[in-house]
């Protein structure tokens, strides 16, 4: 159904040729774990069709990306965020060398938990 990179490590997640600790998949998207969390909860959310950043969208990844963005609060719950306002989560996407992105397959990072965290 979807694009496929062979040298992209989300794509061999996907596929399943790599483990991922998964938190959700549908058809569009799946879910899993970062292995280096920076927070109590941590997962990225990413499109099963290869796209290598935000910097690469249109107007044809709107409903997908709407989807994902209206998904990462109820995960975020689910994964054990605290609930808003005391609670929340962050949704970080990091776009290009500069964006500080190190993996070239569009992925939303969503973070929460108790403070402080390891990171940001
Ligand atoms: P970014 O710097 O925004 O490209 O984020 C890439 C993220 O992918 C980092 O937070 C890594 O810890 C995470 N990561 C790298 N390899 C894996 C993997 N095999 N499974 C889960 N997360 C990973
Ligand atoms: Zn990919």
């Amino acid at each position: 159904m979807s694009t496929s990179d062979p040298h992209c490590l989300f794509c061999k997640i996907i596929e399943g040729k790599i483990p991922s600790d998964k938190v959700y998949e549908d058809e569009e998207v799946l879910v899993f774990k970062d292995i280096h969390p920076w927070a109590p909860v941590h997962f990225l959310m990413v499109p099963k069709q290869h796209m290598a950043s935000m910097a690469q969208v249109g107007p044809e990844h709107a409903a997908l990306l709407g989807k994902m963005l209206l998904l990462a609060p109820r995960l975020a719950r689910e994964q054990g965020c605290n609930p808003y306002p005391e609670g929340g989560f962050r949704i970080l996407i990091n776009t290009g060398a500069e964006g500080g992105q190190e993996v070239q397959h569009l992925h939303i990072h969503v973070m929460g938990g108790p403070r402080p965290w390891l990171r940001g």
